[in-house]
């Protein structure tokens, strides 16, 4: 179990005071201007030696990405774009550090600003972090107040500002182009890339887009040195991280613990174990709501990394929100609310996932019904691979995975409710 002394946030809970009083004795904004002093080529190259990939779901590396900035402005201003839409279902790290830790995201973006030749900083919140935007602010306020934000930031001779904006609700403008476009005053629709946001981002500039968590660690990292972050977890797969563990659990929580911790440890050391027992277990999402599900008894061992998620058990990591399910849930029936949920928020420019997200939705509503044919369910396998990988963002493979998880691990129990229902047997009948 991660040691006390390790962990990067430290108010969590917001059991202790989140002001600048309270974070600088928490060892935030300590020594800020000499880390900048150091120079953006070290800030980087420690980034990437302490091999932090991106915490917003797809695992970047976000050393890497930094480094894809152009080192001299040709005119245009770059900036630094913080993703706080925090969208996808399940997941709910991120405003835990807003509401209760703000001072380490505020100092994170001072520096990675400073590390990407970034002036300017937008925070994009999804619209229904009210009490995060107010916490985020005052943090903020206080900063200028006392001379870490505007000109001559933290002593550092860099001048910074950060602004909060609020979107409006919309999924998809969790992906970082159709964040930009919203940002600008547009409708949150993906861009096509190329070109990317490193070459022309927001109003056309140079402009990386990071996720809280990725933006927020990056002080602790610097301060206590590339080894010690990447001495958590399996190689490629380093660090601390945020999990939340929501569902069938008997203490769902967020919780930070180390990189490649067994689903095993994190379960019942923080979380009380499962409910009703390990024998309960029906499945597990590990990591948002769009990566595939997989059985209980293949999670018991697993380990939580981008990696093993992958390669092991072909599902992923994401943004390490855990859904947990015991056996009293329709696992069809959750797998359905899903995919009425991506067809709902499907920006609808790119045909594939325009229609294809309403199809697989409504063979889902016959599937939970149990009135469908049996030759259906590969038809609406098929359908998930005509979807994943032929559309413009990444929304129409998080409308597939989750469909293509219910059909390779749970083909059995959909067919059985179908046969159930021709023959009028109640038992596999759909939960109400
Ligand atoms: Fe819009 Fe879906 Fe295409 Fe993404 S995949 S751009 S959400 S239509």
């Amino acid at each position: 179990m991660l040691k006390d002394q390790d962990r990067i946030f430290t108010n969590l809970y917001g059991m202790h005071e989140r002001t600048l009083k309270g974070a600088q004795a928490r060892g935030h904004w300590d020594g800020t201007s000499g880390l900048i002093e150091k120079g953006r080529d070290w800030i980087i190259q420690t980034m990437k030696d302490s091999g932090l990939r991106g915490r917003g779901g797809a695992g970047f590396p976000t050393g890497l990405k930094w480094s894809f900035m152009p080192k001299e402005s040709d005119g245009r201003p770059s900036y630094l774009v913080i993703n706080a839409d925090e969208s996808e279902p399940g997941t709910c790290k991120d405003r835990e550090i807003m509401r209760h830790d703000p001072h380490t995201l505020i100092e994170g973006a001072l520096i990675a600003s400073f590390a990407m030749n970034a002036h300017t900083c937008y925070i994009y919140l999804r619209g229904e972090y009210i009490r995060e935007r107010e916490a985020l602010q005052a943090a903020i306020d206080e900063c200028y107040d006392k001379g870490l934000l505007g000109r001559n930031a933290a002593g550092s001779g860099w001048d910074f500002d950060v602004f909060l904006h609020h979107g409006a609700g919309a999924y998809i403008c969790g992906e970082e182009t159709a964040l930009i476009e919203s940002l600008e005053g547009k409708k949150g629709m993906p861009r096509m890339k190329p070109p990317f946001p490193a070459g022309a981002g927001l109003y056309g500039c140079p402009t990386t887009v990071n996720n809280v968590e990725s933006i927020a660690v990056v002080p602790t990292i610097l301060r206590r040195g590339a080894d010690w972050f990447a001495g958590f977890g399996r190689p490629n797969n380093a660090g601390t991280k945020l999990f939340a563990i929501s569902g069938h659990v008997n203490n769902p929580c967020v919780v930070e613990e180390a990189m490649s911790i067994s689903f095993e440890e994190l379960i019942e050391k923080h979380c009380g174990g499962i409910r009703g027992g390990w024998d309960n277990l029906l499945a597990v999402i590990p990591g948002g709501s769009s990566v595939p599900c997989v059985r209980g008894e293949n999670m018991r061992d697993a380990i939580m990394d981008f990696d093993y998620l992958r390669g092991e058990l072909g599902s992923g990591l994401g943004t390490a929100a855990v859904i947990v399910m015991d056996k009293q849930t329709d696992i069809i029936k959750a797998i359905w609310r899903l995919a009425k949920f991506y067809k709902h928020e499907s920006c609808g420019q790119c045909t594939p996932c325009r229609e294809g997200t309403g199809w697989m939705m409504r063979v889902m509503d016959r599937l939970v019904k149990g009135e469908a044919d049996l030759e259906e369910i590969d038809m609406l396998w098929d359908v998930t691979k005509q979807v994943e990988g032929h559309t413009i963002c990444a929304l129409g493979d998080a409308a597939a995975w989750p469909i293509q998880g219910l059909i390779r691990n749970f083909r059995d129990e959909i067919e059985d409710r179908i046969k159930a229902q021709k023959t009028g047997r109640k038992s596999a009948i759909a939960a109400e």
